[in-house]
């Protein structure tokens, strides 16, 4: 970050981000002033050579930049000092992203945000750009922080995934085309309500360069609202819908990829792409890559070999007539919706460490399961919820799960991991989950 060569900048909150903020500003001879009220983040920071002061300790109004961790709330619930004394002093506050456009004026950028669905357009984005001969790097709010993301030569494109906290800390970086996927209630806390979340993804259309796509998903009301709005202010918005047809833009009601009505291809021939969650991931992909300037097909034949996420209805195997899928990632009942709609006959892994709401929520998709396999903490509850309704068994362990679910499982059937927990009282985190399942149905074969 050139610009920022002998200027003061603070950085608040060292976690990944943090810290590759910090070294690339000292890299770019920037003097450096690091926190974090983690004890035990401060002392990585420090075996890095990054310098840590506390910031509230010293007079911030003498810094030039402030760049905050997106994580770190600082205007809601409660503000932080140390953002308010900054704002009081006329500092300004950014994020990360904030300095990769900085950095990168002469590349194309182009945004994801969302509520749900982001990480799984943002690497089908990059899949789609790449797999046409493009340059592309992805990161932002997942997988690579922004400022350890690599150089591009020059026409190479930034894909980057952010969210509600990143875009109300982002004022001059400059998107080439944009993606507002849904918007449904979540970090309301943070964002002093569902106005406030709604403001901050709306951020990212004040950040479009001149005549720059506004790709926005209309199943929702906010993004309804949203699409007009910005519409009626002139902007070039391109409408994106998964529920009905869209003359002025891109849909999928039933699978069929739809450009302003005219068919280009047929999404249910993509397993890597299942349900119309996915379709709207897709549409808003094509949406954002013909913005760039890809043509239909080519875009087209690029959706189709999408080798898919880790961990998010991930095909895993095949065996013996029986699909295994690995959706670790469905820590909730309603992750575990999406996935149990777009299969029949599931032998159903679930259990882990429970969270709030439990799975009553799922009762009306129980007859597309077969089985049950319960494992972890939430075993016992989940057993009361099924009982009557759905065969199960309790496993404990997720070698039991998958042992006796080989067991049942005839050719047709489905064995999905999709476990409406989170994954702690048995594993470091749910990739961790993901991965022992891979390796355990891999034994199988
Ligand atoms: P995010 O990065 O926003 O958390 P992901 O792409 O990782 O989103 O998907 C997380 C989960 O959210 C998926 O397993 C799926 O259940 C659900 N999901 C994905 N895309 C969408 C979408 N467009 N609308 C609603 N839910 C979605």
């Amino acid at each position: 970050v050139s610009q920022l060569k002998g200027k003061r900048v603070a950085v608040m909150g060292l976690g990944k981000s943090g810290i590759a903020t910090a070294k690339a500003l000292l890299a770019s001879g920037a003097g450096v002033m690091a926190w974090d009220d983690n004890e035990g983040a401060r002392r990585i920071a420090a075996e890095e050579a990054i310098p840590v002061a506390d910031l509230l300790a010293i007079d911030i109004a003498k810094a030039d930049l402030v760049v905050w961790s997106p994580g770190i709330p600082h205007t809601f619930p409660q503000p932080h000092p140390l953002a308010e004394k900054a704002r009081a002093a006329g500092v300004p506050v950014v994020c990360d992203v904030e300095l990769l456009g900085w950095a990168k004026t002469a590349n194309r950028i182009l945004a994801v945000t969302g509520t749900n669905g982001k990480s799984t357009t943002t690497t089908l984005l990059a899949h789609v750009l790449a797999a046409n001969g493009i340059s592309v790097a992805a990161g932002g709010n997942l997988g690579t922080a922004a400022l350890d993301l690599p150089d591009l030569e020059g026409d190479g494109r930034y894909v980057l995934e952010l969210s509600s906290y990143q875009l109300e800390l982002v004022d001059r970086l400059q998107v080439s085309a944009g993606v507002l996927l849904n918007v449904t209630p979540d970090h309301l806390g943070r964002h002093g309500g569902m106005e406030g979340y709604i403001a901050a993804k709306r951020r990212l259309f004040d950040l479009l360069v001149p005549g720059g796509a506004a790709v926005i998903g209309i199943d929702d009301g906010p993004g309804r609202a949203m699409s007009a709005q910005l519409m009626a202010m002139g902007l070039r918005v391109v409408p994106i819908s998964a529920q009905k047809v869209l003359d002025n833009g891109i849909s999928a009601p039933d699978g069929m990829l739809l450009d302003h009505g005219r068919a280009v291809c047929d999404l249910r021939d993509i397993p890597t792409l299942p349900g119309s969650h996915n379709w709207q991931n897709a549409c808003a992909v094509y949406a954002l890559a013909r913005a760039d300037g890809l043509l239909p097909k080519d875009i087209a034949s690029a959706l189709v070999t999408y080798p898919g996420l880790a961990h998010r209805q991930e095909r895993v195997a095949q065996i013996e007539g029986v699909t295994w899928v690995n959706d670790s990632k469905a820590t909730n009942a309603d992750a575990v919706e999406k996935a149990l709609v777009c299969y029949e006959d599931i032998h159903w892994i679930a259990g882990g460490q429970a969270k709030e709401g439990g799975i009553k929520s799922l009762e009306k998709y129980f007859d597309r399961i077969k089985h049950a396999y319960l494992i972890g903490e939430a075993a016992a509850d989940f057993a009361k919820v099924l009982d009557g309704k759905v065969p199960y068994s309790l496993c404990g362990e997720l070698i039991i799960a998958v042992k006796s679910a080989h067991a049942h499982a005839e050719p047709g059937d489905t064995v999905l991991l999709s476990p409406a927990c989170a994954s702690w009282d048995q594993f470091k985190s749910f990739e961790h989950r993901g991965e022992v399942f891979r390796d355990l149905v891999e034994g199988l074969k």
